[in-house]
């Protein structure tokens, strides 16, 4: 993975990289295929593949992640969950997925089942994400030398994860994840620069170190954009609203000019990359970074 710079430090060419999600039906595997193809030529840093909590789509995550590795020259990062699994089946999926060639992980708690709670002793009972940060370097170990490469990413929530207590309490829980030995974290969705570079400050000032990447996703859809509102635990900016409904509820150019606006207000408030949620399509995250002139060559054009 291309080393990372911290947040303040000399600029560098901004980097980029992109998270995507196991297809859902034959129809919509061969369509991801190919945008997995574009993005794949755009050289991302990586493309992250989302995992089920609960195993729910563990070998349609592994079947992705062995496309990736083998089919494109992307390098492919993890998503693993934790919840309602128990310590050797993490470990065991773990080693497969080390065993197709990926290293690098986000390592996540995950949700509870819908229907069940955090009270629910399968859901409370599960390994924390800072206790799979630890499992992953205990399985890295376990690999023969020179193959227990690879980094581990944590998960960031600038605007508070519902868990949580406090600001300083996500900040707290952050810095643990690093003292564990997380190696970069990704944010979950924001509409706001200052949501996340308030965050970051804050982090640094308790002892964060870690490259912080912004996650942001051109929304296309007045449902999407309802959707990233729920996850960022903010509403979405008013005017973007509004002229999304005026556009009748589709717009994808929306969405691409708000992701490029915000992304060179948190590239130039010092975040080291970003990285775009695709929702299984290239073109508008590849708009935004043609946007931003991060494309070189443009895989389109060329
Ligand atoms: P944790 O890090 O365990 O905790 C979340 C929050 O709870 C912390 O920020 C903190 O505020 C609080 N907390 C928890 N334990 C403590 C503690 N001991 N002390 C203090 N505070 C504590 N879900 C999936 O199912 N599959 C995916 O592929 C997936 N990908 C994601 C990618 C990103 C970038 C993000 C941001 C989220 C993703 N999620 C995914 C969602 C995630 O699983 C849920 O948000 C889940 O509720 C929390 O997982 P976590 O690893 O962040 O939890």
């Amino acid at each position: 993975m291309t080393p990372l710079p911290l947040a303040g430090s000399a600029p560098t060419r901004a980097r980029f990289s992109f998270e995507v999600f196991p297809a859902r039906s034959g129809a919509a595997a061969l369509a991801l295929g190919h945008a997995v193809q574009h993005l794949s030529a755009a050289r991302p840093d990586f493309i992250s593949v989302t995992y089920g909590a609960n195993g729910s789509n563990r070998d349609a995550s592994l079947d992705l992640l062995k496309y990736l590795r083998g089919r494109t020259d992307a390098l492919p990062l993890a998503h693993l969950t934790t919840v309602g699994e128990s310590r050797e089946k993490v470990r065991g999926t773990i080693h497969a997925i080390m065993d197709a060639g990926v290293h690098d992980f986000l390592a996540l708690r995950g949700d509870p089942p819908r229907g069940s709670g955090e009270d629910d002793p399968a859901v409370s009972g599960s390994l924390s994400s800072l206790e799979l940060v630890e499992l992953i370097a205990e399985a890295r170990a376990e690999r023969p030398p020179l193959t227990s490469v690879g980094r581990t990413a944590v998960a960031v929530y600038p605007n508070g994860h519902p868990l949580s207590r406090s600001r300083s309490a996500d900040v707290d829980w952050l810095v643990a994840k690093q003292e564990a030995g997380a190696q970069l974290a990704i944010t979950q969705l924001f509409f706001r620069a200052e949501e996340y570079l308030g965050f970051v400050d804050d982090a640094r000032a308790a002892g964060l170190r870690i490259p912080v990447l912004p996650g942001l996703m051109p929304v296309s859809t007045s449902g999407q954009l309802r959707k990233v509102a729920s996850l960022a635990g903010r509403p979405a900016p008013v005017e973007l609203e509004r002229e999304m409904e005026a556009a009748g509820g589709f717009a994808p150019e929306l969405g691409v000019e708000h992701t490029v606006g915000l992304a060179r207000e948190l590239l130039a408030g010092g975040a080291p990359s970003i990285h775009l949620y695709t929702f299984n399509r290239h073109e508008q995250v590849l708009a935004v970074l043609r946007e931003l002139r991060l494309l070189t060559p443009d895989p389109v054009a060329v």
